[in-house]
């Protein structure tokens, strides 16, 4: 039987193992790896490396883009300051699906989408906005899926622990790894907190 071609772009194994397990009885799936966000070299490297992993456990086809965290910084210079969830994120949204549309291009196909709309911290709207603006100036089709539905976050998260997947704690970009590493630090300040509380009202 054919199937209907489907551009997969990947941003993190966890996210691409439920996604591809999810449609790949119905779509001919090519997953494409396009992550300039990511500006720690060994972090892009594990992330890459799992994400091929999963294209094979799954025997679905793979293409890494060309790792070019320059063009991020670019992207998002004048808005670098902007909150997760902002101008920042858009920027990087557009930046990576445009490519995405670009590749699929290339290969001659006409769908494409995310699998960063599994995300609850991604804004389903702006993904859907971007993704459709970026598929009409290439002529192409961007499938509007949010795949956070059916529990679909909830399920991604057990499937990377079957499948033993590395799961980051940030989203991507330097800003989120320092936003991150500040609300560990104010995590771990309140665990104190409340242990010395708990002592003082024994
Ligand atoms: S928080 Fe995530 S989506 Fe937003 S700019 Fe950083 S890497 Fe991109």
């Amino acid at each position: 039987m054919n199937l209907p071609h489907l551009l997969l772009h990947i941003c993190c194994a966890p996210d691409e193992a439920w996604v591809v397990k999810t449609l790949k009885d119905n779509y001919q799936l090519h997953c494409f790896f396009c992550n300039p966000n990511i500006d720690d070299r060994d972090e892009y490297l594990l992330r890459s490396n799992e994400a091929a992993m999963v294209a094979r456990h799954y025997d679905v086809s793979f293409t890494e883009d060309d790792y070019n965290p320059e063009l991020w910084e670019e992207s998002v210079a004048d808005v670098i300051d902007t909150p997760e969830g902002g101008e920042r994120c858009r920027r990087c949204f557009r930046l990576r699906l445009e490519r995405t549309a670009s590749f699929c291009t290339t290969i001659g196909w006409t769908n494409f989408t995310t699998v960063m709309s599994i995300s609850p911290h991604k804004n389903i709207r702006d993904l859907n906005e971007i993704g459709t603006g970026c598929a009409q100036k290439h002529g192409l089709n961007y499938l509007c899926y949010d795949f956070k539905k059916k529990d679909g976050f909830k399920n991604s998260i057990l499937l990377s622990k079957e499948l033993n997947l590395y799961r980051q704690d940030y989203c991507g970009c330097r800003l989120s790894k320092a936003e991150s590493e500040i609300r560990k630090k104010r995590r771990l300040e309140n665990q104190s907190f409340d242990t010395s509380s708990r002592y003082i009202f024994r």
